[in-house]
């Protein structure tokens, strides 16, 4: 082992700058900045020992190395130069679960997403005395008390010749902390937890949320040194159990792509030959989750929503997400959250988390006070730390109210705005959703508004391109096959042993990412031709047209059909995928949209809970109490029901309009069964 000459490492150091980093070292005074990147590796290809000296003794090397600088611009008036090392060899790479003590004092790399982010706050770094007894040599050399605690070291007097001291110097410094959390890819069990780590930034390193590197929801490395803080005791006296954290020296984005899926020659060549068949998506479908029976629209819409569309950035610099968010609605025990389970399986990245979250941080993000700094700090939530990949939400009807406000930004902007505190800041939020979500009462009603039944604002409902209904209604054909399909498999593993792994799918989908279908001249006519089509369809009603899609059903078909295009790792949207993502479309719309009144496909049941026909009715019932009023000073309940009457509408519903619009305050009844217009 080397020991440590802080003489010869000097010469050393100043050597290795000399001959390699005069340059930077220039450029780097010149222009101010605060610190020296300098690679570990080009350290330890000069000279090895000095490779091991750094590892063996971290602090003290970047202390000499900060030293050794110094020599190189004396000559200007400048901040001191910090050295950066911005790489460690793959041996001192750790998992933050793997982190012991015999690593303290070390350095170590790890990578994790940052969950949280403090604000900036001055930290006290050093406090300088000076010795009051002019006798004393401390009375002229200044006394520094480093300051690594919580508590600050306070000097009382002189520790050689017992005089009074003053305090002659305070040195601040600029703190910020984060915690850090374990990529969920990289976790061998997927059930696993992800640990936490706490990571100090201090001078050039803290940054204000503003700079995204190190916002929430950021993939980051951090090269740094293992210390361990005293955790208090309940009355405020240090305990003997300490807790770690990692006091950073570098930290930086990880490349933000798929690079952890490997994907070999060979299975490059099995995946073209996959997606070269006629029925892929038929194969895709059953080998996706085999356990469970049926619902192979569903299956499909997933597969569709991994592969994801191209999404695009438009002139004007607008962005346009390309990412399909699906909601499921159903009874219990109608395998949403086992759907979900298993789309998060396949998913290259992707996070599960229950609506009702169990950290308390909730989904989105939320401002908190952080113990460590007693500062704010901006928290991520899953949607957040899933951004890029899939985030699948089940229970998403629980999730808190400003969950619900914030989502509406997440799934159609793609970013989370946060303003609270002093902390503003815009988190990127590229995730994809998959959300189930349980009807209020219970059992879903097929008449009922959707929006009611999920406590779901319905603007929020519109933003999900695809919706479905999953019942659970019994039927005797399909309770048999099911029951079969499910005892089957519990007597036999095989049964759900598929010729395509969830791993391979997984390298499929990954190798799909880099393709940006295009859609071709052809399929923008054939969706066009649909739009216009069956928007005009609907529209027979003589006051309240029925919108049957709007344009972010025509969206929501753009990116269907190329996520079709990347399943056959096809470059152009052809007519033949436009009209697969028609189709799958219509179902689900045929499932949702359609007003059980009149058999037509009404979007407005999503968008804003009342269906055209009712609206309808409002406005007649409305236009019959107008008419009636022109004629008595008093109408009463029967009078409108001959007039409606007339026009064959039942006792029973004007009843219920009259209730409603009762309850919106159009009209009242000022004794039973009287009714009169407000206004
Ligand atoms: P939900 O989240 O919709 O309430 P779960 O996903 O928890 O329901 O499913 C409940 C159980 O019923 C699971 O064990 C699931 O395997 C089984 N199940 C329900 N529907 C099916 C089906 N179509 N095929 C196979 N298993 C099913
Ligand atoms: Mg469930």
């Amino acid at each position: 082992m080397e020991t440590f000459d802080s003489k010869t490492l000097m010469k050393k150091f100043h050597l290795f700058f000399e001959e390699y980093k005069k340059s930077d070292i220039r450029k780097a005074v010149n222009e101010g900045y605060e610190a020296l990147l300098v690679s570990f590796f080009d350290i330890s290809e000069y000279d090895i020992s000095l490779g091991d000296t750094i590892l063996t003794y971290p602090e003290d090397s970047l202390r000499l190395m900060e030293e050794t600088l110094k020599h190189f611009y004396e000559d200007v008036q400048t901040k001191p130069l910090r050295v950066r090392l911005t790489s460690l060899p793959s041996t001192e790479k750790l998992m933050i679960r793997n982190i012991r003590s015999e690593h303290l004092g070390k350095l170590v790399m790890i990578e994790g997403l940052v969950r949280r982010k403090t604000d900036v706050r001055p930290k006290l770094k050093h406090l300088e005395y000076l010795c009051t007894n002019p006798a004393c040599s401390y009375s002229e050399e200044k006394l520094r008390v480093p300051q690594n605690e919580d508590k600050a070291r306070v000097l009382k007097a002189c520790p050689k010749c017992k005089s009074g001291v003053e305090l002659v110097n305070k040195d601040l410094v600029d703190s910020q902390n984060l915690v850090m959390e374990e990529i969920p890819e990289q976790l061998e069990n997927s059930s696993d937890q992800p640990k936490r780590m706490n990571v100090v930034l201090q001078n050039d390193l803290v940054s204000p949320f503003k700079d995204s590197k190190t916002n929430p929801g950021s993939r980051v490395y951090v090269i740094g040194i293992v210390k361990e803080i005293p955790i208090k005791t309940t009355s405020g006296s240090d305990s003997t159990n300490f807790d770690l954290l990692i006091d950073c020296n570098f930290i930086d984005l990880t490349e933000d792509d798929y690079s952890e899926i490997k994907i070999s020659k060979e299975e490059e060549k099995q995946i073209k030959e996959l997606a070269a068949k006629d029925d892929v998506v038929d194969i895709l479908v059953k080998n996706m989750a085999p356990s469970i029976y049926g619902h192979n629209r569903i299956k499909e819409a997933v597969l569709l929503q991994l592969f994801g569309g191209s999404g695009a950035l438009k002139g004007d610099g607008i962005k346009t997400r390309g990412d399909i968010h699906i909601l499921l609605i159903g009874d219990p025990g109608a395998a949403k959250s086992q759907l979900l389970k298993s789309a998060s399986k396949i998913a290259p990245k992707s996070m599960f988390v229950s609506g009702k979250s169990a950290t308390g941080t909730g989904l989105t993000a939320s401002v908190v006070k952080d113990d460590f700094t007693r500062g704010w700090a901006l928290e991520a939530g899953a949607i957040v730390l899933a951004n890029g990949g899939l985030c699948a939400i089940d229970e998403l009807d629980k999730m808190s109210d400003e969950d619900t406000s914030a989502m509406h930004e997440a799934l159609e902007q793609q970013t989370i705005s946060v303003a609270k505190a002093n902390i503003r800041a815009t988190l990127r939020c590229e995730t994809t959703v998959l959300g189930a979500a349980n009807p209020k009462f219970g059992r879903f009603d097929p008449y009922g508004d959707i929006s009611k039944q999920i406590n779901f604002p319905p603007a929020l409902l519109s933003r999900f391109d695809l919706i479905f209904i999953l019942r659970d209604i019994p039927d005797k054909k399909k309770d048999d096959l099911i029951a079969d399909h499910i005892l089957q498999t519990h007597r036999d593993k095989s049964k759900t042993v598929t010729e395509i792994k969830p791993d391979f799918l997984k390298k499929y989908i990954a190798y799909t990412k880099s393709i940006k279908p295009v859609l071709t001249l052809d399929a923008i006519e054939k969706i066009k031709e649909f739009y216009v089509s069956i928007r005009n369809v609907a529209g027979d009603g003589e006051d309240v047209k029925s919108v049957p899609i709007t344009a972010r059903q025509l969206e929501a078909i753009v990116r269907l059909s190329e996520a079709y295009a990347k399943m056959k790792l096809d470059k152009r949207v052809s007519v033949e995928y436009a009209q697969k993502a028609i189709d799958l479309l219509l179902y689900c719309l045929q499932k949702i949209g359609v007003d059980p009144k009149t058999g037509q496909m009404d979007i407005d049941r999503i968008t804003s809970g009342v269906t055209a026909s009712t609206r309808n009715l409002y406005k007649t019932v409305q236009q019959i109490i107008d008419r009636l009023e022109t004629q008595k000073p008093e109408i009463n309940f029967e009078d409108i029901c001959d007039e409606a009457e007339k026009i064959n509408i039942a006792r029973a519903e004007v009843q219920k309009t009259l209730d409603k619009l009762k309850q919106e305050g159009i009209i009242f009844e000022p004794r039973k069964n009287i009714y009169k217009k407000l206004l």
